[in-house]
């Protein structure tokens, strides 16, 4: 593993790439006749290694790298966290996952309390956990009447539908499902940039080990963009730019897996059973964006025992009711499908900053303001 790291973060190797970027970028330009030639970086992480390792700065002024809707802690609703920390101080145990712990709800609930960790200081019940499971053992012991907050992408859907379709789930701790799904926010953030069209994407890696390559064919398909599913190493993204560029001076944009040792085309066949035995799909609200259709999951009628809306009497977000949930001036919506950069925000490292976050993309380690807070933007 340790060789295979290094191989991944080898300069010299970066450096050929990146010469070759350099050559091809300017001819794949005249090729689709638009400068420069947009990327998008869908995840959170992949973002974390643009900028983390400058690889903005590297590149020829025909490539332009711009992040995508993957950080699932930015994209959740402020009105979860609400009902949340409502719940929280009203006696009900709440689990969390530790970066939606700080997560800013719409701060109208609660005596104005923003966060559950400021809901846990007013003396609210938090306790911020690694997965469903301590959740779940926490629970059983202390028989709290408790929920689970189950934020994130395809990449944890099958470790909260687990314990779910095993019955391992006890009869106090009921689950607020509000699991989001990547390929219908792509297709989203596709149709947002039309003017100014995305030419390239950098899939996912760890969505693409469970719902598998094959499900980022449509954008191939229906929208001709050369589509790479790359790791999270430097090298690995660097190649993902350069099989774009190739693949536009070719002609012929595909879907190439970079990722193959660990992601196949099929996917996690087992984890997605569960997923589907567990879960159908909704149309679902993603923060500062509104309703997405069929990008969410709700647990199908036989697992209603322990879904938190239905046992809690939560009303879910309908269209019609949802409201616009970032606080002022906040640009996170348009950060996250790529349309400006966090420096654009006027919040940005000014009331906006990772130890006193005004908006949700300034709260999880994947969230492209706290990247580029961290690492300055990267070019
Ligand atoms: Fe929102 Fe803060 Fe990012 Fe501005 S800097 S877009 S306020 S999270």
């Amino acid at each position: 593993l340790k060789a295979l790291e290094e191989r991944l973060r080898n300069q010299k190797l970066a450096r050929r790439i990146v010469e070759k970027i350099h050559k091809l970028a300017p001819v794949a330009v005249q090729r689709i006749g638009q400068t420069p030639i947009k990327i998008m970086d869908f995840c959170g992480t992949h973002e974390y290694t643009v900028t983390h390792y400058g690889i903005r700065s590297l590149m020829p002024p025909e490539v332009e790298i711009v992040a995508g809707p993957g950080c699932p802690v930015c994209i959740t609703p402020a009105y979860y966290i609400d009902i949340a920390i409502k719940l929280s101080m009203e006696g009900i145990r709440v689990y969390t996952y530790g970066d939606a712990y700080r997560l800013p709800g719409s701060g109208k609930r609660g005596r104005d309390i923003r966060s559950l960790e400021e809901a846990r200081a007013a003396g609210g019940d938090v306790i911020v956990v690694y997965s469903i499971l301590d959740a779940i053992r926490m629970a059983r012991r202390d028989k709290k009447p408790s929920l689970f907050l189950a934020v994130g992408f395809e990449t944890t859907v099958p470790a909260t539908a687990s314990p779910v379709v095993a019955g391992l789930v006890p009869n106090n701790l009921k689950i607020m499902n509000i699991h989001r799904l990547t390929p219908p926010i792509m297709r989203f953030a596709f149709e947002t940039h039309k003017d100014n069209p995305i030419r390239g994407v950098i899939a996912p890696g760890h969505v693409s080990t469970v719902i598998g390559v094959k499900s980022w064919k449509f954008v191939v398909d229906e929208y001709g963009i050369p589509t790479v599913v790359a790791g999270f190493e430097p090298i690995d993204v660097l190649l993902a730019i350069l099989e774009i560029l190739r693949q536009h001076i070719e002609g012929r944009p595909r879907i190439v897996n970079e990722y193959k040792r660990v992601a196949t085309w099929e996917g996690n066949i087992r984890a997605q059973r569960i997923m589907s035995e567990c879960c159908e799909e909704i149309d679902a609200a993603w923060r500062g964006i509104g309703f997405v259709p069929r990008s969410g999951l709700a647990f199908r009628d036989k697992y209603s025992h322990v879904d938190a809306f239905k046992q809690y009497g939560i009303k879910e977000l309908t269209p019609d009711e949802w409201k616009y949930d970032l606080p002022p001036g906040c640009r996170c919506a348009e950060v996250t499908l790529g349309i400006v950069k966090p420096t654009d925000c006027p919040h940005f490292m000014k009331t906006c900053t990772p130890g006193t976050p005004y908006g949700p993309c300034m709260v999880s380690s994947e969230g492209a303001c706290a990247v580029w807070a961290r690492f300055g933007g990267g070019g």
